[in-house]
């Protein structure tokens, strides 16, 4: 187990950008799987396993002790595993205590308040995980490769600025910051997939009949603004990555790979709080001892006799 835990936390580190103005996504391999080969499949997966049920066992400390949360951030291209990833993460652990959020293209209720509105209100509470699929981030992201979409944003002539992305991206960081402050966590995930492992996932969904409803055509289309995409992640992750609210650019080619990887960033994150079941106090002992008494005290109901009727 605690080989286990080395290792988990090895493969982590690897992917974990804490310090922004060095990162470089030029460096990262969507195919790498560190030293796992698919021979070492079987292992992955019991490592894998064993950290869903440590991460049952952190989350309800986390939720007992009602001070700290954690929230995760899901970015990534189409088809780079979102979806699948967020459900391995959440296989084992308390519904309760997840919050799971999903941003599309804004509507006009959002359009009619600052971008960050819909992510405040979306905050996981006290206690909890509160898991993001695709952010705030959309904002330098998509926004940022298609900047007509600023047009409907509604925004006051003044804020179309030609620096707004890095003013986003200054919000953003303040915005994270404030929030590790005052309790809660921000991890951000990439998932990192290769334009050509996205075609062959393409395909697949326009080949396999059970995956067509998975198909959008416009991400075809999108596929073709793939470096501006890759120019944006990159900023982003620059300007964003701190110690307190890292970044994890995850490799993305295969799925077993990233599900492992990003369950063992939540665990170490989780375990980095040093979480504990809250401890009772002298005078909530002695209420205990007072509730069991009453308990013990009380008359147990007479058996009923058989063949006697009532
Ligand atoms: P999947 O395709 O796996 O079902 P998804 O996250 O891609 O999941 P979609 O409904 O396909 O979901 O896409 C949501 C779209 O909304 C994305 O193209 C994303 O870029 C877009 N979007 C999200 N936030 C914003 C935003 N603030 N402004 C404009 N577009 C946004
Ligand atoms: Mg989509």
């Amino acid at each position: 187990m605690a080989d286990q835990a080395k290792e988990l936390h090895k493969l982590v580190e690897r992917y974990r950008i804490a310090d922004g103005k060095r990162f470089r996504l030029k460096h990262c391999d969507p195919a790498d799987t560190h030293h796992l080969d698919a021979e070492d499949k079987p292992r992955s997966k019991t490592l894998l396993s064993s950290s869903v049920s440590l991460l049952a066992e952190l989350q309800d400390k986390l939720f007992a002790q009602d001070r700290k949360s954690l929230l995760l951030v899901f970015q990534a291209m189409d088809a780079a595993g979102k979806d699948g990833t967020i459900k391995h993460v959440m296989s084992g652990v308390n519904p309760a205590g997840v919050q799971v959020s999903s941003f599309k293209a804004p509507s006009a209720e959002e359009l009619d308040h600052d971008y960050l509105w819909r992510a405040w209100r979306a905050l996981p509470e006290r206690g909890r995980i509160g898991i993001f699929n695709r952010s705030y981030y959309e904002e330098v992201l998509v926004v940022r490769v298609h900047p007509s979409i600023l047009q409907g944003q509604k925004l006051p002539p003044t804020s179309l600025t030609k620096h707004i992305f890095r003013d986003r991206l200054r919000d953003i960081a303040h915005f994270e910051d404030y929030l590790s402050r005052n309790g809660t966590q921000v991890l951000k995930f990439f998932l990192h997939v290769s334009r050509d492992e996205q075609k062959r996932r393409f395909l697949e969904r326009i080949e396999q009949p059970e995956k067509n409803w998975k198909f959008a055509a416009g991400d075809v289309k999108e596929r073709g603004h793939w470096d501006d995409y890759m120019a944006a992640y990159e900023d982003a992750i620059r300007s964003t990555a701190t110690e307190a609210n890292p970044w994890f650019v995850v490799p993305a080619d295969n799925k077993w790979f990233t599900r492992l990887v990003v369950v063992g960033a939540v665990v170490q994150a989780l375990e980095q709080m040093n979480l504990a079941y809250p401890t009772v106090t002298a005078a909530q002992r002695q209420e205990l001892q007072t509730a069991r008494a009453l308990l013990e005290a009380e008359a147990t109901a007479p058996p009923a006799r058989p063949g006697k009727r009532r």
